[in-house]
């Protein structure tokens, strides 16, 4: 787990400052002055990277974008209103009507509806496909694609995707690959797995105590001549290319979606969520070890648990080859039916109710009744949505407590 360590030292030394207040700077001013016309001037050209107006980021927001971006090995980051926010920023700025999505696995309801019924009123069309339709995937695309977009773990299905092959595709076909990493950040690093763009919800794991909702885009440089950046698809990319060419894509988001749809975040929600990424890699390392022991655990006791760290999951050898510094803090739990679903999860003692994921507290949640209560039959079979199931978002507590509840709870 060298990534975490890492970023145990770097962390706390980059959000610190060694000179003046230790804490970041809550930089709470919707506009800033330019001193002068000529600074105006070059603020608006992009000459000067002095702060324009708060709709185009302020310096809060800044740190926290600079920090992202290294921890990802990107470019440049935005930091976003929320984790919707921040797909939106990576999706509508590439996109337009007549385009098409390719959307693997998951899918967090959220962006499943985006996908599925906001871009569709605009006429961009989404494919949906499982995590391993490799074939199908390829046959999808055509000379309309844009993006493939993918989840780094299925939420709540808890399939893994092969990140080599998928992003094979991506950059053979020269479609952009967005990676959903909200639940596996410092776990997986989708730039270094050949993604271009990656995209948070800050809210859950990386401020990790449900004090802001947030998000962040995360974008890789241009590479070279051959990048597919420069290729005919995305040609409506050209006049930020010829302008800052390795800086194209963020210049771009910040311009097509920051600036025009207002997606920015605000200086608070920064400065909690810089508190909360000090301690990121010593809670992804507890919490990956205590989803394991749990679910371990559970599935003994005759629980119906679905995780990939089980010997009976069908992507265990995935889980170990590629994810090896875990999934994530989520598993879920099958109860077979609603109403048992909802006698234990009622009966928990530990365990909070609710729709949120990746915080310190351990939470829970019955699917079927909630986020996708609105989904059809076929969308729930798609993304695995059983009448029992429950999602467990496991937290910072002792795992035996956990464990401990899950027994008492179920012992009706
Ligand atoms: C929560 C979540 C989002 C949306 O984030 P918000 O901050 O709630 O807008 C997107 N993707 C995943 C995987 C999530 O868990």
């Amino acid at each position: 787990m060298d990534y975490f360590e890492k970023f145990t030292t770097k962390l706390v030394q980059e959000i610190g400052s060694k000179d003046g207040a230790i804490s970041p700077i809550i930089a709470n001013s919707a506009s800033f002055g330019y001193g002068n016309s000529q600074n105006g001037e070059d603020i608006f050209a992009g000459v000067s990277t002095k702060f324009m107006y708060a709709r185009s980021g302020n310096p809060t927001a800044t740190k926290l974008e600079t920090i992202l971006s290294h921890i990802d090995n990107g470019e440049g980051a935005l930091a976003t209103a929320s984790g919707m926010a921040a797909i939106t920023a990576a999706t509508m700025s590439l996109l337009k009507s007549g385009d098409e999505v390719i959307s693997i696995g998951g899918l967090f309801g959220g962006t499943y509806s985006f996908f599925s019924e906001t871009l569709a009123r605009f006429g961009i069309k989404t494919h949906f496909f499982d995590v391993d339709d490799f074939e199908d995937i390829e046959n999808s695309i055509n000379d309309n694609t844009k993006i493939i977009f993918l989840e780094s773990v299925g939420n709540p299905n808890m399939r893994l995707p092969d990140f080599g092959k998928i992003s094979d595709i991506a950059n053979r076909n020269n479609i952009a690959l967005i990676v959903d990493n909200t639940l596996t950040p410092l776990s997986i690093t989708p730039l270094n797995l050949g993604a271009d763009i990656v995209v948070y919800s800050t809210t859950k794991i990386v401020t990790g105590n449900a004090s802001a909702l947030g998000g962040a885009v995360i974008f890789r440089s241009l590479h070279d001549n051959s990048d597919k950046f420069l290729t005919n698809r995305y040609k409506e990319l050209d006049p930020f290319i010829k302008k800052s060419f390795k800086n194209a894509l963020i210049i771009n988001a910040k311009k097509r979606a920051m600036r025009d749809f207002g997606l920015a975040s605000n200086a608070f929600t920064s400065y909690l969520t810089l508190l909360g990424l000090e301690t990121l890699p010593l809670r992804v390392q507890r919490v990956v070890k205590s989803v394991e022991k749990i679910v371990y655990e559970l599935d003994k006791a005759g629980f119906k648990i679905n995780h990939p760290s089980l010997i009976n999951h069908p992507q265990h050898k995935r889980y170990k080859e590629q994810f090896q510094n875990g999934c994530g803090m989520l598993f879920t739990i099958d109860f077979g039916s609603k109403q048992r679903a909802f006698e234990v999860l009622d009966k928990l003692k530990l365990i909070f109710i609710t729709a949120n994921v990746g915080d310190s507290r351990t939470l829970a949640l019955h699917m079927d009744s909630t986020i996708y209560s609105d989904f059809t039959q076929k969308e729930k079979k798609f993304l695995g949505i059983t009448p029992g199931l429950v999602r467990v978002s496991v937290g910072l507590e002792n795992p035996d407590d956990i464990i401990k509840d899950f027994l008492q709870a179920s012992n009706v």
